[in-house]
This record gives C-alpha cells, sequence and structure tokens, in this order.
C-alpha cells in the first residue's frame, strides 16, 4: 500500500492583495515523483517555500512526512532537503569538499565515507579531487544533487532541476532524479519544462490562478483532453497540448 508523503488541504497564501493561493489540494505518494507545473507567477515558488517551512500559508494545511508544516517546521526541516536552479555548490571546493562540509554542517558521522559513497553514485569519482569551478553544468547539477542527499532525507523538493542545462546533461539529471525515485525518495518536482514532466512524473498537477486544475497521471490527464480536438492529427496529444488546453479552456 503507498503512503502519503504529503498532504495538502486548501492551502491559502496572498501577498497582500495578491492572492496567490486560492484553496490547493493534492497528495504525494512516497517514493513517487510529483511534477507541479504553471506559468510563470502561478505561485510555484510560493507553494514549494510553505511546503519547506521558509514561509508561512494562511490558511489550509500542510502535512510532510506526517508533520504539519506551521506547527512542526523543525521536524520538516529534518525530512527535506530543497535544491534547485541555484546550487549550493561552493566552486572554489573540489567536489569532494563540498560534500564533506555538508556533512559536516549536519553533523554526521564519518563525511569522508559519505562523500565518497555520494561521488561514487552520482558518477564523479574521478573528478572528485577537482575544483567544481571546472565542472561541466551537468556535473555541478550532479554535484548539487548529491549534495541534498547528504544524510538521506526522505523528500526531495526540486525547483526547476534542469533550467539553463544543455540537452545531453538534463538527460542526465533526469537519470538521477529518477533513480532516486526507484531508491525511495519522494520527490516534488517544479518545472517550466512540459516534456521534463513528462518524462520524469508519476504524477502531474497543473497551478493556475491560484488552484491546482488539473491532476493525474499522464495517461488520465490524456483522457481529459478532448479527442475531438486531436482527430485531425491522428496521434496521441503532448503534454504541452493538453496544458494549453485546459489552461486556454479556464481562461475563456
Ligand atoms: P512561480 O514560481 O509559479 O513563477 P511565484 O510563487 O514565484 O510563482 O509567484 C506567484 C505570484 O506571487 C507572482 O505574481 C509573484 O510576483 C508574487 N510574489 C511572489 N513572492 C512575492 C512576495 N514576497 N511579495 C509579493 N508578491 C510576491
Amino acid at each position: 500500500m503507498q503512503k502519503t508523503a504529503i498532504q495538502v488541504k486548501d492551502l491559502q497564501k496572498s501577498y497582500k492583495s495578491l492572492d496567490v493561493l486560492k484553496g490547493v489540494n493534492f497528495n504525494v505518494e512516497q517514493g513517487s515523483i510529483f511534477a507541479l507545473l504553471g506559468s510563470n507567477g502561478a505561485g510555484k515558488t510560493t507553494l514549494v517555500k510553505i511546503l519547506t517551512t521558509l514561509i508561512k500559508q494562511d490558511g489550509g494545511t500542510a502535512i510532510v512526512n506526517g508533520f504539519d508544516v506551521a506547527l512542526k517546521p523543525g521536524n520538516v526541516r529534518q525530512v527535506i532537503s530543497l535544491t534547485g536552479q541555484f546550487a549550493a555548490v561552493d566552486e572554489m571546493l573540489t567536489g569532494q569538499e563540498n560534500l564533506i562540509m555538508i556533512a559536516r554542517l549536519r553533523h554526521l558521522k564519518n563525511p569522508r565515507q559519505l562523500a565518497d559513497a555520494l561521488l561514487t553514485r552520482f558518477g564523479l569519482t574521478e573528478a572528485a579531487k577537482r575544483r567544481a569551478s571546472t565542472y561541466s553544468g551537468g556535473m555541478r547539477r550532479r554535484l548539487d544533487l548529491a549534495m541534498s542527499l547528504v544524510g538521506t532525507p526522505p523528500i526531495l523538493f526540486l525547483d526547476e532541476p534542469t533550467t539553463g542545462l544543455d540537452p545531453e546533461a538534463r538527460i542526465e539529471v533526469w537519470k538521477m532524479v529518477k533513480e532516486l525515485a526507484d531508491s525511495g525518495i519522494t520527490v516534488f518536482l517544479t518545472t517550466q519544462y512540459l516534456d521534463e514532466a513528462e518524462q520524469l512524473a508519476d504524477h502531474i498537477a497543473i497551478l493556475h490562478e491560484g488552484k491546482i486544475i488539473a491532476s493525474g497521471t499522464l495517461t488520465e490527464l490524456k483522457k481529459l483532453f478532448p479527442a475531438a480536438e486531436v482527430e485531425y492529427v491522428e496521434k496521441q496529444p503532448t503534454l504541452e497540448e493538453i496544458f494549453l488546453a485546459i489552461i486556454g479552456k479556464k481562461e475563456k
């Protein structure tokens, strides 16, 4: 039986008179990859900030790994890791030193062994003793992912993990993310790339005008797409077509 890693109920958040989240509801199953899609300004980062205890909601509840983000933020912080476009990597340090530094900051035992195990897992052993400034974009993002896994948090938040990467590096990161989910880690992903959600996500939710307006597996979302509109092309709709159709419908 699947357990729920994240439960969001009627979540609301406004910035002064701007209502960004107007009653958001969804669940994320443990060990799954959940993609939150939305246009720029839809409120994706706001939602991630609430779930990672960086800001507080105005209403509703969010439970992460059994802990209420508003009531038990300290407990939530111990079971999550947040990484994104702006890597935490220190360019002056080697890959190995970056990992050891995080392990020390988290007061973990055997930081050196932890670092080496992660370097192996992320294919960075050969580059371990080189400064991160010499790494390619893909390697740096892999190191950043490795750093977010020091201390093995069960829930990983990835805010636009492949923005700015070339296609090859994106595929490398996708592979790592899939492996993380296979190992039982729950991945909450925000992305502006529809093909990324299509490639990675077990479950996709579309945030629009403060609410989740569509949610399901890719197959389920495809069923929402009116068949008549795709008949003339005689192919399955892409997620991009579904996204635009749903958003377009709501904006009419
Ligand atoms: P997304 O990540 O989907 O692009 P955001 O959550 O960053 O969306 O922003 C949602 C909306 O809230 C935007 O209109 C943005 O300008 C606004 N917003 C975000 N943070 C603040 C803030 N600290 N103060 C005022 N408005 C904000």
